[in-house]
């Protein structure tokens, strides 16, 4: 069999204004990159509190590495469950306030394995259709029931959990803490009841609220004072405010030994590289106490989107580091994309399958790291571009 099919495909996807592209990134990842030989000012990258850079961190990582050698070298339940994978597991537990914590390689593989190691045949996942794709992965591969409730909508969750079920079949609530392609928070004390009075457990993944929501950083079950008893399974990825990589899962002891007996994207992969925990160590106490970073952060939001919003753009509501500009169409999203490109500033255009249908929008992120003037030079460029 040939390949004519896959070649039809993607013709398809390009004249759909949906066809994905990689760049090449010849800089340091930051607020200024330079991308296939060109300079750019950028608005995209998830490093919303400049920690990825940070010489403390990256000295962290080059001491660790002296010290432990650079791969994991074996999956955790082998021999690959480092000194430091276990203290940072540690500090991140009395961080979330939450009993334990398990590191995973990354968030996707937090979120497959979390969800598969809970459910199975016979089981309920109930998820907001707006969940990041490796929570809408990692719920379809549970083979449990799957169904997915309105945005943030607590009416639509109640109507599928009001349904008769099986007393013994466990159900399970997910949903973004920051949702990925919006910026904005499901009203999660809400969701805690509801989960709570229909003996159901609620999973957050907040990958986007650790580091820049809550006074301390620990994310929207902070900004909100949820415990372990409201939110039963807490994700976060360590690649976006943490500035390093890999996640991990918090919870009751009970749920991480299930985890531990039951995850197979914890149990049959290597162990995340160990200097990658130690660095992560030190950008945990970064994250934590230096508020700074979350109060400048905080500024240039609102600064970006007073602005914005008085040159007449579709905002979305957010609060969060996640400002997307609502475009509608793919064909103009990419066209304004690549206008501001032109003129030297970075911004990913987010189309269909990753957003619903007709609401392709422009996604930018804000960081603490830039400056008020970047942020302007964004609002003249998104002036200028009202008349092109
Ligand atoms: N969850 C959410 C909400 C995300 O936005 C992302 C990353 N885009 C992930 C999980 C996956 O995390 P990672 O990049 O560590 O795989």
């Amino acid at each position: 069999m040939g390949f004519e099919s896959l070649a039809s495909e993607l013709e398809s996807r390009k004249k759909k204004h949906l066809y994905r592209k990689r760049r090449l990134l010849q800089s340091p990842q930051g607020t200024e990159v330079q991308l296939d030989n060109k300079h750019f000012l950028a608005f995209c990258n998830n490093d919303y509190l400049g920690l990825a850079n940070h010489p403390d961190v990256v000295r962290a990582f080059q001491q660790a590495t002296n010290e432990c050698g650079v791969g994991g070298g074996a999956s955790h339940l082998v021999n690959g469950h480092h000194q430091q994978h276990h203290l940072l597991e540690e500090e991140l537990a009395e961080f979330t306030g939450r009993d334990r914590v398990l590191l995973f390689s990354n968030g996707y593989m937090a979120n497959i394995g979390a969800v598969n190691a809970l459910l199975s045949k016979g089981d309920l996942v109930l998820e907001d259709r707006l969940n990041h794709a490796s929570l809408l992965d990692a719920g379809l591969l549970s083979g449990a029931r799957f169904q997915r409730y309105q945005h943030a909508n607590l009416e639509s969750l109640s109507q599928y959990l009001s349904k008769p079920r099986a007393e013994d079949n466990r159900t399970l609530v997910v949903t973004d803490g920051v949702f990925s392609m919006d910026g904005d928070i499901p009203p999660l004390p809400d969701l805690a009841n509801t989960c709570r009075e229909n003996n159901a457990w609620l999973m957050v993944d907040d990958a986007h609220g650790f580091g820049t929501l809550g006074q301390n950083g620990g994310g929207c079950v902070e900004h909100f004072g949820l415990g372990q008893d409201d939110v039963q399974v807490l994700v976060g990825t360590l690649g976006k405010a943490f500035g390093t990589a890999g996640a991990f899962v918090a919870g009751s002891e009970l749920l991480i030994e299930t985890l531990i007996q039951n995850a197979r994207t914890y149990i049959y992969t290597t162990s995340m590289p160990p200097a990658i925990a130690a660095a992560t160590r030190v950008s945990l106490k970064r994250l934590q106490s230096e508020h700074w970073r979350r109060e400048r952060l905080a500024e240039l939001i609102k600064r970006f989107r007073t602005g914005a919003a008085q040159l007449g753009y579709e905002l979305m509501d957010s609060a969060s580091p996640i400002q997307p500009i609502l475009i509608g169409s793919e064909e103009k999203a990419l066209a304004l994309a690549a206008w501001l490109e032109e003129h030297g500033v970075l911004i990913t255009a987010i189309r269909p399958p990753t957003v619903p249908k007709g609401t392709a929008r422009l996604r930018i992120t804000i960081c603490a790291e830039h400056t008020a003037q970047q942020v302007d030079r964004l609002l003249g460029l998104l002036d200028q571009a009202r008349v092109q």
